[in-house]
């Protein structure tokens, strides 16, 4: 069944353990400031062009639409870009994530199944359909907090820097550690566990994979919103939309068996890890594409608030901005239109999902210098929200006229500055760099997909050994 967003929100009184600065949040969903990240995530049960007819399951989110070709991609990507760009630009994982972890399970479950006669792939689909039939949200918590990153998870000086199987009992498995940077995990209803990394036999134990609610006793999530509003009154967009981070820590919890989705097969865990972040980072390129019009928008008015706008240097400005944009979004397409196909599901193309990607994570850093330099250096110097509200509104507007009167003009300084001069574009910054995999990992993941032989097959024809 559909749920609508209130139907969402009122589902998050549930017990769930929240910790926001040093305090035990009582209702996430009322609390001032994280309620924004629940207001948020409850949208995409308000678009309209979510939900299809599945001869089986009824009419269910598209985002739960398993990919068997190039159309399917397609209309994933355009619906992840469509989505963003409702959400006033801010990426909605709620269903996006899940999904992406959910298609890289059915996959691995099914080749660990075939190797050890398992039944997981049944335990991936009835819990795939238990999500889909109640409409369900995910978070997936696959960075682990890994200590020493010389070191194997075995290797590490306490065990549980990644997360590990602690206990197993005749009803499931007792799981203890800490993930990373998990997503939304405070508003989602459920949360995916898979691993981060290759394992080797001694790390079997963290060769764990399964999927738990949200409120499940000894999760405990300390959480960080994008932006902490609280005293800046001068943020425009963390007020409509963003997401919060969590520190998701598994105090000795307990998953039973239907809920466990890799259990010691350690040797499939690289496998997991690559397939979903393959999928996460299709994701990535497709919500960062609609995402980047936020800095192009801004951009653009400035530059013409500015009187700047057909000044060559602040074309070419705007043109690095369009590149990054684009280059991302043919990446998606390009990876679409490509994809693998691997037990009856398609995955998009690897080697033009990590480009995108690793373009993505590359050039962020030139799109903030390119606003910056066509706002000006009021991007770091505007006054205050209170002072432009205050008793001297009215003069301080008449000093910050442009090509447009100073009301106009303070408007859109207001959110290139959210964007490129406060705490937000910090984040964002780390976000463009590390979320979805950090640039060292799409490079990973490129140069393993890339075949050099076309390129050395012609140097070596043009020397004449071949
Ligand atoms: C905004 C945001 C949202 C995110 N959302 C999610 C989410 O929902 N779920 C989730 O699971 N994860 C999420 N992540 C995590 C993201 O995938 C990681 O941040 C990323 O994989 C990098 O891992 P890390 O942060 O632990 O950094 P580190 O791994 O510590 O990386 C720091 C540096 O060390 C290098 N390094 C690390 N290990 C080694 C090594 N062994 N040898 C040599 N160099 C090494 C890295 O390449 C990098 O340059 C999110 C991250 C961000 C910033």
């Amino acid at each position: 069944m559909a749920r609508t967003p209130d139907e969402y929100i009122s589902s998050l009184g549930d017990g769930r353990e929240v910790w926001y600065r040093g305090v035990r949040v009582s209702s996430i969903a009322d609390h001032p400031v994280l309620s924004i990240a629940a207001r948020h995530l409850s949208k995409i049960y308000a678009m309209g062009d979510r939900l299809y007819h599945d001869s089986e399951l009824g009419s269910i989110s598209k985002y739960y639409k398993i990919p068997r070709g190039s159309e399917d991609l397609l209309e994933r990507h355009r619906m992840i870009y469509r989505h963003t760009y409702e959400c006033n630009g801010i990426f909605n994982i709620g269903q996006a994530i899940g999904s992406d972890a959910l298609f890289a399970l059915m996959i691995v479950s099914k080749k660990i199944d075939a190797k050890y006669r398992t039944n997981y792939y049944e335990r991936v689909i009835n819990y795939y359909k238990y999500i889909v039939k109640n409409d369900l949200s995910i978070a997936v918590a696959q960075t682990d907090v890994k200590g020493d990153r010389s070191k194997r998870p075995h290797e590490q000086r306490d065990p549980d820097l990644y997360v590990r199987v602690v206990d197993v009992r005749s009803d499931g498995i007792v799981v203890r550690g800490a993930k990373a940077h998990t997503t939304q995990a405070a508003v989602s209803d459920e949360i995916i566990v898979i691993p981060t990394r290759a394992m080797t036999p001694k790390d079997s134990d963290y060769a764990v994979a399964f999927a738990i609610p949200a409120n499940t006793k000894g999760l405990r999530m300390i959480v960080r919103p994008i932006d902490e509003v609280e005293g800046n009154s001068s943020a425009v967009l963390s007020r409509k939309d963003y997401e919060l981070e969590t520190l998701t820590i598994f105090d000795n919890v307990f998953v039973p068996w239907d809920r466990v989705f890799m259990f010691r097969e350690h040797e499939y865990a690289g496998l997991l890890a690559n397939l979903f972040a393959t999928y996460h980072r299709f994701t990535a390129v497709s919500y960062r594409s609609a995402m980047a019009n936020l800095y192009l928008g801004a951009a653009s008015l400035a530059a013409k608030a500015n009187g700047v706008f057909e000044a060559p240097h602040i074309r070419s400005r705007i043109i690095e901005i369009i590149l990054w944009k684009e280059i991302m979004r043919m990446g998606a397409i390009a990876s679409a239109v490509n994809p693998v196909i691997d037990e009856d599901i398609a995955i998009p193309n690897p080697l033009y999902t990590n480009i995108a990607k690793l373009y993505s994570n590359t050039n962020f850093s030139k799109v903030l210098e390119a606003l910056v330099d066509i706002v000006g250096g009021i991007v770091s110097t505007l006054p205050s929200e209170e002072d432009l509200k205050g008793e001297l509104g009215d003069l301080i507007a008449k000093y910050l006229a442009g090509a447009v009167d100073g009301k106009e003009r303070i408007a859109i300084l207001k959110i290139a500055k959210e964007l490129a001069g406060s705490s937000l574009a910090g984040y964002a910054l780390g976000l463009m760099i590390h979320a979805e995999g950090s640039a060292e990992a799409s490079r990973i993941g490129l140069a393993r997909e890339y075949n050099l032989s076309e390129a050395e097959e012609l140097v070596k024809r043009i020397l004449g050994n071949t």
